[in-house]
């Protein structure tokens, strides 16, 4: 045959009309057929993810997803519940076939109000580890309004391709954890004419992000490289779950509840009122007053809150979540056949301490390092079989630890 006379062995085009026309052992194939069979590669890779995430996502339902939560957080029953709704009612969502009426389900994007270190960014892991889907946690405080010194919104999403080790179509079913919410909230309920980088417009420019849109994502971040080539990326299916300590909103959820109790039975609702813990009346228009403006509160419908921790807490995230720290300790000290024991004395004294310093759940960790660092150097490869940490051992160990310092600085 001669050079001319090659043709596609698939769609029969001659060389002369093709682009390019690639010979294989005994055919040749045009570069608008390869692209063709691509584009057919591509929808069927996508087809098998959509059913294989309705494989792995239908067979939880939200009981099922509340009991995986309870096996690494402890307490926050309230929110483990909401989330575990939320949850299922997205991936519901994201399972519906075209809808032929028009009932179109929006978007359970969470938001959850909370003092730090009560679990929430552990929430939002435990989550995406469970529905084995990629992560991206993301601190508010960095973003600016594009144009500004600091992060442009669309950096989130560079984050969660890279958490997904840039499967665009796996990170479009992604989970992105905005921490620190709050930090961005407007400083003063009047809209200012000055600009305000931080705040109204960080808000503005997540406002489509949440809601759903496509984003040209620079993949490797950042702006110092205009000629770098972006990725497309849909949010439109991205859970979008925002955390923040709200400090103060207290004030405003008392004065509404107040304001309430002036029209309705005071002495009533008083009685039952929990003062400890007002953050569980958190109602958005809290939220409003705290500074988030009122669209970005309606593309986070889901509001829940955290309760503080207290003694028992804290005493239980040390031994009973399915990870818990003295679990990891215990499992370290095996590797080196140590048989680790610690007494329900010192397990007391490191909450006390926890609870004393105002350290909260992360300080526990650093407390067991404190106590323990000693025993991780000195025990391995000798005779030492058995570690037993008793109150005295902890409390000689954290005496002469630079921990002292880690109070100071609380
Ligand atoms: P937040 O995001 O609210 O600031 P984190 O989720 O980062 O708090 O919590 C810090 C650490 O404290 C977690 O990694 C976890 O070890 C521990 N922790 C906090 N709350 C809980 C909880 N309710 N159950 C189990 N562990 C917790």
């Amino acid at each position: 045959m001669s050079k001319e006379e090659l043709e596609c062995s698939f769609c029969g085009r001659k060389k002369a009309e093709t682009n390019l026309l690639i010979a294989g052992l005994d055919a040749h194939i045009c570069d608008r057929c390869i692209e063709q069979a691509h584009g057919i590669v591509v929808e069927e890779a996508l087809h098998s993810t959509n059913s294989e995430l309705s494989k792995e996502l239908m067979l939880k339902k939200p009981k099922a997803i509340k009991s995986f939560l309870d096996d690494y957080i402890i307490g926050q029953e309230y929110t483990k519940k909401v989330m575990s709704v939320a949850v299922y009612n997205h991936y519901k969502r994201l399972l519906q076939p075209k809808s032929e009426d028009d009932i179109d389900i929006q978007k359970s994007n969470i938001i959850i109000v909370g003092q730090t270190g009560t679990g929430k960014t552990l929430l939002a892991k435990t989550v995406a580890r469970m529905l084995n889907v990629p992560l991206a946690i993301v601190d508010a405080t960095v973003l600016t309004e594009a144009g500004y010194v600091g992060e442009d919104v669309e950096s989130i999403l560079t984050r969660l391709l890279q958490a997904a080790d840039y499967n665009v179509e796996k990170a479009q079913h992604g989970i992105v954890f905005i921490d620190e919410i709050d930090k961005i909230a407007r400083k003063s309920d009047n809209p200012s004419i000055t600009r305000d980088v931080s705040g109204e417009g960080v808000q503005q420019a997540l406002l489509k992000l949440l809601e759903g849109t496509t984003v040209n994502v620079p993949p490797k971040g950042g702006r110092k490289h205009p000629d770098q080539k972006f990725i497309e990326v849909n949010t439109e299916n991205i859970l979008f779950i925002a955390g923040g300590a709200f400090d103060g909103i207290e004030r405003h959820i008392s004065k509404r509840l107040n304001m309430q109790a002036v029209g309705f039975s005071a002495s009533k609702s008083e009685d039952t009122l929990d003062r400890e813990n007002l953050l569980r009346y958190i109602i958005p228009k809290d939220l409003k007053d705290f500074g988030l403006i009122p669209e970005i509160i309606g593309r986070l419908p889901v509001l829940s809150y955290m309760n503080p921790l207290d003694r028992g807490t804290l005493r239980a995230i040390l031994t009973e979540p399915k990870n818990a720290i003295i679990k990891q300790y215990k499992k370290l000290f095996e590797m080196d056949e140590i048989d680790f024991v610690i007494t329900e004395e010192a397990l007391e004294f490191i909450v006390d301490q926890a609870v004393e310093y105002k350290l909260g759940a992360r300080g526990l960790r650093s407390l067991c390092e404190a106590i323990l660092t000693d025993a991780m150097f000195e025990l391995p490869g000798t005779d030492e079989k058995k570690l037993q940490v008793t109150r005295e051992y902890a409390e000689q160990k954290l005496n002469k630890s630079t921990i002292k310092k880690l109070k100071a600085v609380s």
